[in-house]
């Protein structure tokens, strides 16, 4: 069949309403182009799972006056980063409220929906409650998407499908995730009244606070956790490394619950009542693990193209800028009637320009160093930092000298002087991989 014969032929159709489908759509939209974005929740934002927090620059990209009308949690304005220990835990804390926000704490299934709406409002033709079983190719091009119901035709497909991204592996863009490159993550949102919320968190109706969570039931494991404090509700949730699952008999919400009764956790909770229960993928393997972006007919995007900094636990930005990216390409190519490899291979060019190519290529070797001295560095040291200022502030006669010897003596018991120099080196490794191209 000619392409003038089609039916169901639209210019561009991107899979997928999350962050980055979405910015795609409505950066080909805004260039006066057809889209169609396919989603295949009951609504864009209603499958979709995550901390969180948006990144205010990122989205002012995408909807400049967004502040005005976003359905907003609250503006984030501490970020406190919790060791936690069996009983005991240590914080280190920083708090400013930026006149300009950095990010806000946000509920993906109204944020999402609200972008897709001010998308359709922009010409997006949003499509919900279908799934793109499959891609057409023909001739070694991309040239539209098979769903339950028909098969619709583009002179571009973006896949925005996300982290599993199974129409990215049938085309061979992508290879399975190894367990090591993804983390399982449970989360929990738990209602609480607002006056409670700002009493415990020490903010206002608008501010908000976010916990980065180490130790505790993901001691020696790699994993985080994280708490978001929204308008009326708590996000609490962690996410650890597949293969962690893979070696011990212990599930995902196990760990939670043990980080909810923690000690450091439960006061923060108290009273409250779980109104959500969710879980979902993260990519972590950085940009060793992101595939070819582009490829005849076809460009990929967000999480389905691994683009997650763990490091900053930024995803939804790299998603919307790659979105953007991607959409750009797609009007170039549209306007030089030239949809080749070679033409949307600038959207790879455009990416390798932008922070994100630069901040996942400045966290490359993370991943591997960590991998190697998970157990050294996420429990002997994060107990011991723990220990430390349990002796540090204990007062019981014990002369100090001699409880810094005792200390020292414990430290070493546990972790050699030629242990703990390969430590040093390995950090100054990766150290010098961040700093030095
Ligand atoms: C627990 C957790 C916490 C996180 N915390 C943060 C945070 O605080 N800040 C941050 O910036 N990032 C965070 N992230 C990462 C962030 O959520 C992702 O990077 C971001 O959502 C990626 O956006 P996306 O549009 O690429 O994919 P998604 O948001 O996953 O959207 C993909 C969309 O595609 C749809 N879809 C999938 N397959 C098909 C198909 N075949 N047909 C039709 N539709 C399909 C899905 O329903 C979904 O709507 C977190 C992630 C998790 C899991």
């Amino acid at each position: 069949m000619t392409e003038l014969q089609r039916e169901n032929k639209t210019e561009v159709i991107v899979v997928g309403a999350g962050p980055a489908g979405i910015s795609a759509a409505i950066t080909v939209a805004r260039a006066g182009h057809d889209v169609v974005l396919i989603e295949r929740g009951t609504f864009a934002g209603s499958k979709n799972v995550f901390g969180g927090a948006i990144y205010a620059k990122a989205v002012k990209e995408i909807f400049p006056d967004f502040e005005e009308s976003a359905p907003l949690e609250r503006k984030l304005i501490e970020h406190k980063f919790s060791i936690l220990g069996e009983d005991d835990s240590t914080v280190v804390s920083y708090r400013k409220n930026h006149e300009e926000a950095v990010s806000y704490s946000v509920i993906r299934g109204k944020f999402d929906r609200w972008m897709a709406e001010e998308a359709k409002k922009e010409g997006v033709i949003l499509v919900e409650e279908t799934v793109v079983r499959e891609l057409i190719v023909e001739d070694e091009k991309v040239v539209g998407v098979k769903t339950e119901l028909e098969d619709y035709y583009a002179d571009i497909v973006i896949l925005a499908d996300g982290v599993n991204s199974l129409l990215a592996r049938q085309i061979g863009l992508r290879e399975d995730i190894e367990p090591k490159d993804a983390a399982i993550s449970v989360k929990e949102v738990i209602k609480l009244d607002k006056n409670t919320i700002n009493d415990r968190f020490l903010v206002n109706d608008t501010e908000g606070c976010v916990y980065e969570l180490f130790g505790g039931s993901m001691l020696g494991k790699l994993g985080l956790g994280f708490i978001y404090t929204n308008k009326d509700s708590i996000s609490i949730g962690l996410g650890v490394t597949l293969d962690e699952f893979t070696k011990e008999k212990i599930k995902p919400y196990e760990l939670l619950d043990k980080i909810k009764a923690h000690p450091a956790i439960a006061p923060l909770i108290k009273g409250g009542e779980t109104i959500e229960y969710s879980a979902h993928l993260i990519p972590e393997g950085g940009y060793k693990k992101v595939p070819t972006l582009s490829g005849a007919g076809v460009m990929i995007v967000g999480d389905a193209a691994m683009l997650v900094n763990n490091m900053h636990w930024e995803g939804t930005n790299l998603a919307m800028i790659s979105g953007k990216l991607a959409g750009e390409t797609a009007v170039v190519a549209l306007s030089k009637k030239d949809t080749s490899e070679d033409t949307l291979a600038r959207y790879q060019e455009a990416m390798e320009k932008s922070f994100i190519m630069k901040d996942l290529y400045t966290y490359r070797n993370l991943m591997d160093i960590v991998h190697d001295k998970k157990e050294i560095f996420l429990d002997i040291y994060l107990k011991k930092v723990n220990a430390f200022f349990e002796m540090f502030t204990s007062v019981d006669g014990t002369p100090k000298r001699e409880l810094y010897r005792k200390f020292i003596i414990n430290f070493l018991k546990e972790r050699s002087i030629k242990g703990l120099c390969s430590d040093a080196w390995a950090i100054l490794k990766l150290v010098w991989s961040i700093l030095v191209k």
